[in-house]
């Protein structure tokens, strides 16, 4: 005699049963909920967790006393039922029960042919899935003398009978379930999924609804929302199975369909009925769900309910039209939107229903997807803008004057590089799709061919696919999706305005940047840099005709041509955001950055200077420094070269005024690179006081203007009391802190980054997510220093990592008054930061 638990070993789904996500899983739960709705749900059974892992160590339930609530001949299907549907589970074993008897019953009721397909699927799927016999010898199609050839193999295999008596069946299946959600491999996968190491599961047994017999019979899906796109509209399949003659199996259309035939038209009755229920679905469980049914000879059962399946941009759709439509509150709606999948909605996406030619991964770097040519040089990017054919800019890493080329490229590709690299940061300003640190590729410029794993070589010319939301290569052109800026995307953004309580700017060095940035809805420009602006042709030439200047008042002369220029991208820059605070940054980078790097350079810069080439040469040696990113860039070129600084002021402070006098009141903000002590700071303002001073004079205009620090180096953060005494607004550029407090080259740390992270040294790339510990610390002294120091300082971060949600939690917490991302992660910033609020 068999020993069982004293614990209740099984419930049946009644609307009133003690039913529980945790002890019984989603699906039992679910299935509960629909009977509660008066859906045709089959009888259900459940075995909650308990006798789940009762039966793992040994101790079945009493399966007599089980398949006795199904009566004395019956036929039914076990489902798993784990807590998170996301966490798998063993697959559903139908048509338990059958055996010879029930075989005879159902050729009399549906034919010969009808009852032994389903015997023979019975048999097959036990042999496989719970005697555990080679899925080979049990691989043939229904036909003539099928079934009796796989009875027999089951005999010589075991050396016994196929098992006859249901509850024994029964027994075996719920056993090898059980003991397949213990596996290593299921293990590792829910793990993954971030199910709990104790993880439970639930088993149903639920009766057989065939879809077989006379009249209108078969079995089949309904959803009443495209996963893809979010519109209402029916999808799914039925398929039809007609016994007695050949056991032929129709596939039907759900609603009409000029391609064939229909269900909608073959029964209009069990068409609405269905429909009845996914809209009740959709009421009660507050949630678009995907239905699976039976119908037999007319009459609908509904076995299972399952939440659809959905894209971004349906997960967008769904959640504004439940709440629009009533069903959900406004602030649920914004929580279903996870707020990193909204990238995915403002760019083009590899539509997931096509085909994918991978042949190569690297880190996602800037998300959506485009198809072009490959190009290998800027220049031949360029050339391709020109003919109007999109191409792709494969490079081993990239660099300032690379800038052109990612303009007229669809999309980045490096061999180099990681999530700050210079292709990184611009492709997201530019929202530009961007694959970094590809390893698996490696290019030959000199050959101009880039292969891949596999032996494959793919040359200039061949057209290939950068899917930048997943890191993924593919050859050849992908089907794609589009942007889905819509009405629910506005919609969502505008409920998440209402509840955040952190700003959100943009990164915006070009007038592109800004409209996107406006688009989006940022609350202004929290980062312009400059220097971007100086990479163009003709500005080139003239900023190292100032850099190569003997005088003060050479360089002045050259500045002066530059200031029209500059003026003028700032009079754009305002006038776009029309009133919005704009943050402009004094010139950063080294000027090293700015010289000619090879023979062929110098000697065309010595040509465009009419200089002699010895001594273009020689002053670029002059200038180039060793270790460039902490030598003369930021501040440091403000101090000792402040001319640059003054022609900077001056274009602002002319643009604010020409702006204003055109638009919207323009207070400009005005932020210096790199500092370390508040002495630099001092220096600085005083003369941009008087360039402000001079300005107002010569255009007789009133205007106020704000300065701010950029608190980049931890030297800074540690004496942001004193350095906020003469600054409106402190504004951590957390990637030049990040580089800084670990001493990590952001430029080069993509080579190792992996092995670091794999290796657990960091959790993560510190350039990616902010490293709370290290650098987050230096970010609350800096706040609390500044704060202490002034307490209407306003401080903000800029650094790459202010679109990402875990560093908007950080700033939020810590009274950061906004953050700064490129304009394409302004939607996902905007979600995020109402999430936090809510
Ligand atoms: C920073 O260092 O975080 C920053 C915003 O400036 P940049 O990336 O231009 O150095
Ligand atoms: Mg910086």
């Amino acid at each position: 005699m068999q020993k069982h638990a004293n614990f209740a070993e099984f419930v049946e789904l009644t609307p009133s049963a003690q039913v529980s996500v945790a002890r019984h899983g989603w699906r039992a739960k679910c299935l509960q909920r629909l009977i509660r709705l008066d859906l045709p749900v089959p009888q259900t059974v459940a075995l909650p967790s308990e006798t789940v892992r009762a039966i793992v160590a040994g101790q079945l339930p009493d399966t007599e006393k089980l398949a006795a609530v199904f009566g004395p001949d019956f036929l039914v299907s076990v489902r798993s039922s784990p807590e998170n549907p996301e966490w798998g589970g063993p697959g559903t074993v139908l048509n338990v029960g059958m055996n010879d008897a029930m075989h005879a019953r159902l050729t009399d009721s549906h034919g010969r042919e009808a009852a032994d397909a389903l015997y023979l699927r019975f048999v097959q799927n036990y042999a496989t899935h719970v005697a555990r016999l080679d899925p080979d010898m049990f691989h043939d199609e229904p036909g003539p003398g099928a079934l009796s050839s796989a009875l027999a193999t089951y005999r010589a295999e075991t050396d016994e009978d196929f098992p006859q008596s249901p509850a024994r069946q029964l027994g075996e299946v719920l056993r090898s379930m059980a003991r397949a959600w213990e596996g290593t491999t299921a293990r590792l996968l829910r793990q993954a999924k971030g199910a709990p190491l104790e993880a439970a599961l639930g088993l149903l047994v639920q009766r057989m609804a065939l879809g077989i017999g006379p009249g209108l019979s078969g079995s089949g899906t309904m959803q009443f929302a495209d996963g893809v796109t979010g519109a209402r509209r029916i999808t799914g399949r039925f398929r039809g199975q007609s016994q007695g003659r050949k056991a032929s199996v129709e596939t039907l259309y759900l609603t009409r369909d000029p391609r064939g035939a229909s269900l909608e038209e073959a029964s209009p009755e069990v068409f609405a009925e269905l429909q009845g229920y996914g809209l009740a679905c959709r009421a009660k469980l507050r949630e678009e769900m995907q239905i699976e049914f039976a119908v037999e000879g007319g009459r609908v059962s509904v076995i299972d309910a399952v939440r659809v399946v959905r894209s971004a941009r349906a997960a967008v759709k769904i959640a504004v039209a439940l709440s629009q439509d009533g069903i959900i509150s406004r602030e649920e709606a914004l929580l279903r939107v996870e707020p990193r999948a909204l990238s995915e909605l403002l760019h083009y996406q590899v539509d997931p229903r096509g085909a994918r030619d991978r042949f190569a991964r690297g880190i996602a770097a800037s998300p959506g997807a485009a198809t072009g040519r490959i190009v290998f040089t800027a220049a031949a990017a360029q050339a391709s803008a020109a003919r109007d054919e999109p191409c792709i800019l494969v490079r081993r890493e990239t660099a300032p004057e690379d800038i052109r080329g990612m303009h007229a490229a669809v999309a980045v590709l490096t061999e180099r590089g990681g999530m700050t690299s210079h292709a990184a940061v611009i492709a997201r300003g530019l929202g530009l799709p961007c694959i970094a640190g590809c390893a698996d590729i490696s290019i030959d410029t000199r050959e101009r061919v880039m292969r891949a794993p596999g032996g494959r070589i793919f040359r200039e010319g061949d057209v290939i696919t950068v899917d930048g939301t997943n890191g993924e290569v593919l050859a050849g052109a992908a089907e794609m999706l589009e942007p889905a800026l819509d009405d629910g995307f506005r919609t969502l953004l505008h409920w998440a305005d209402n509840v955040r309580d952190i700003g959100v700017r943009a990164n915006a060095d070009t007038p592109e940047d800004a409209r996107t940035a406006r688009m989006f809805e940022a609350e202004g420009i929290g980062l312009a840099r400059t220097e971007h602006m100086f990479f163009d042709e003709d500005r080139l030439t003239l900023m190292r005709e100032m850099i190569f200047a003997d005088t003060p008042n050479d360089r002045r002369i050259a500045l002066e041509r530059l200031l029209p220029m500059q003026r003028a991208d700032f009079i754009t820059l305002f006038d776009i955001m029309a009133g919005q605070p704009v943050c402009i940054r004094l010139f950063d980078p080294p000027l090293h950055e700015f010289l000619p790097h090879d023979r062929e350079g110098m000697r065309e810069l010595a040509e465009a200077l009419d200089r002699p080439l010895s001594e273009v040469t020689r002053r670029c040696e002059a200038l180039s420094e060793f270790n460039p990113m902490l030598g003369m860039r930021g501040v440091r070129l403000g101090v000792t070269v402040p001319e640059i600084y003054d022609m900077q002021a001056r274009a602002i402070f002319e643009a604010a005024v020409e702006a204003s006098r055109r638009g919207a009141q323009v207070v400009p903000e005005v932020m210096i690179p790199l500092v370390s002590a508040a002495r630099e700071v001092e220096i600085v303002k005083t003369r941009i006081d008087a360039v402000a001073a001079a300005v107002r004079t010569e255009m007789k205009a009133e205007f106020t203007y704000r300065l701010g620090v950029m608190v980049e180096t931890p030297r800074a953060a540690l004496r942001a009391g004193e350095i906020a005494e003469h600054a409106h607004f402190l504004s951590f550029g957390t990637n030049d802190l990040t580089q800084m407090t670990y001493g990590l080259s952001r430029d080069d740390a993509g080579r190792f980054m992996s092995t670091y992270v794999n290796q657990g040294v960091f959790a993560e790339d510190p350039f990616h997510i902010l490293d709370v510990e290290g650098v987050g610390e230096l970010l609350l002294i800096g706040a609390a220093r500044g704060k202490g120091a002034r307490p209407d300082v306003t401080i903000s971060v800029c650094g790459e990592h202010g679109g990402n949600p875990e560093s908007i939690a950080f700033c939020r917490a810590a009274g950061f008054d906004y953050v700064s991302c490129s304009p394409f992660r302004v939607p996902v910033a905007r979600l995020a930061a109402a999430h936090f609020a809510l």
